[in-house]
């Protein structure tokens, strides 16, 4: 599913100039933001002005979602779906939809057993896959519940391995515990001491859905525009004008779904985001055709509850084949999906957050091993190992990485539930990773209804 490197537009893109625009506005609301709180997204600072005033003839929206990414795409799609003369315009600033995370992840149906019982991701990824197989049956995508096993591979990993058991019965998500034998029935290459099975969790493919949302868009008065990067936003007093690289659009509310870019955009409407985006990536393997009886559906070890990471793991892929991985590391560049790839804005900005040092210097000795597990196939292939013991280098070859878009508190914690603000007629979605792809649907609407209510 993840789309092949792409080049870092902020280096080689003449429009590349919005990064120093974002860094006037970040000074711009650091000067202004004292004794100015908005209602729920924290300190606000002056909304930077739109660079010129936009002419009488520019396009008139109901609501602006600035990125087309499945989240963005979802929301727009509840929104046209439920109320059809409602006019939206979605802003996405890559020639076609899904063209970051969402187009580089792994295509699993997450059934929701890991979140904490009331948490937006629990209630969101239960909602929201019930509703992504019902759009999937509706349109004819593909997906498989293929099950997922999540094993221990030695026995002081069992109370971990129970208290996940635990919250996903809590979630009321189907699951339940298997001894060793029965989880080599299902996975007879796996390696458990005992797992938890989870026939419910599956695969699909999430850049077709996001494809046909854009179309069922487009079909009504709403419009898509790609290759539209937004730069800057400016409070009217009926609203919003949006400056993008095609131009200007008025717009009642907006919605950022920017992703990896979510802080930036937020920033543009004025708000200091009160954690920052620092992009992890992720690295891949995919197995050899000769190696693909190896798995059957998923297999994922006990993950460490100090992070929203799952740990390495095999997912077989809806367009056939299976992937390992990932491992977690900086990105170089919130865009770079090359390991040598650099983007030094990015860069510093990640380097010099306190917030980033701080988580740097609780966790080196696990950011060490992710950074070895990086530069080491030999310690990849280890990784995998514990999962799958007859797995070897030869069975292994590389395949593009992902990079996760993760909000990072300035005290150091990463922030583990999604995070939804509102601000001044803005709705800011400023952390939505895994298991967005799967909750979209459930997020979307929760969205919609936000902004369905201040509509004429
Ligand atoms: C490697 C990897 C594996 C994953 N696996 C899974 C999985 O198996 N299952 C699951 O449920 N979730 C998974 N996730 C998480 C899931 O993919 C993301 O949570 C989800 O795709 C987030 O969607 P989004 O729309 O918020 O962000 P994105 O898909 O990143 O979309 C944001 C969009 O905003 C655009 N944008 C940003 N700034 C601007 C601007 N200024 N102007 C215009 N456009 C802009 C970007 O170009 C981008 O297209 C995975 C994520 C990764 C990275």
């Amino acid at each position: 599913m993840r789309a092949g490197p792409c080049r870092d537009i902020r280096v080689s893109d003449p429009r590349g100039k919005e990064p120093a625009t974002c860094l006037k506005q970040q000074a711009v609301g650091q000067e202004t933001r004292a004794g100015r709180t908005s209602a729920r997204s924290g300190p606000v600072c002056q909304p930077p002005p739109v660079s010129y005033p936009p002419p009488v003839d520019t396009p008139t929206f109901d609501i602006a979602i600035i990125g087309g990414g499945i989240v963005g795409l979802a929301t727009a799609y509840r929104l046209t779906r439920d109320r059809p003369e409602v006019g939206v315009v979605v802003l996405e600033k890559e020639p076609r939809v899904a063209h970051h995370q969402t187009g580089h992840n792994s295509g699993v149906l997450h059934s929701g057993i890991y979140y904490k019982p009331g948490s937006l991701k629990a209630t969101n990824c239960r909602a929201g896959k019930r509703a992504m197989q019902d759009f999937c049956d509706a349109h004819g995508i593909a997906y498989d519940l293929c099950g997922k096993v999540i094993v221990a591979t030695h026995a002081r990993e069992l109370p971990k391995m129970r208290a996940i058991l635990e919250r996903g019965i809590a979630n009321g998500v189907d699951c339940r515990e298997i001894t060793a034998d029965e989880c080599r029935e299902l996975e007879p290459h796996a390696a458990s001491v005992g797992a938890v099975h989870v026939p419910e969790a599956g695969i699909t493919d999430y850049r077709a859905v996001c494809e046909k949302l854009a179309e069922l868009v487009a079909a009504g008065a709403s419009e898509i525009r790609t290759g539209t990067r937004v730069t800057a936003m400016a409070r009217t007093a009926d609203g919003w004008v949006v400056q993008t690289s095609g131009g200007a659009v008025r717009a009642g509310r907006v919605v950022n779904c920017g992703g990896l870019q979510s802080d930036r955009v937020t920033r543009m409407s004025g708000v200091i985001p009160t954690a920052q985006i620092v992009p992890f990536r992720g690295e891949y393997f995919d197995l050899t055709p000769s190696a693909h009886h190896l798995c059957k559906g998923l297999i994922y070890p006990v993950p460490d509850p100090a992070f929203p990471f799952l740990g390495v793991h095999f997912t077989r892929m809806i367009g056939g084949g299976v992937e390992c991985g990932p491992n977690a590391v900086l990105a170089l560049g919130r865009e770079c999906y090359g390991k040598f790839q650099l983007n030094p804005r990015d860069l510093w900005q990640s380097l010099t957050y306190p917030g980033f040092l701080r988580m740097a210097a609780k966790h080196w000795k696990m950011g060490a091993g992710e950074m070895w597990r990086s530069y080491s196939k030999r310690a990849f292939v280890k990784a995998l190992q514990r999962l799958m013991p007859e797995i070897t280098a030869a069975d292994l070859e590389p395949c593009p990485s992902g990079i996760r878009a993760q909000a990072l508190r300035r005290d150091g914690e990463l922030v583990d539930d999604f995070v939804i603000d509102e601000a001044d007629g803005v709705v800011n979605v400023n952390n939505a990773p895994s298991p967005a792809a799967t909750a979209s649907l459930a997020i979307g609407s929760q969205i919609a209804q936000r902004v369905e209510g201040s509509l004429r």
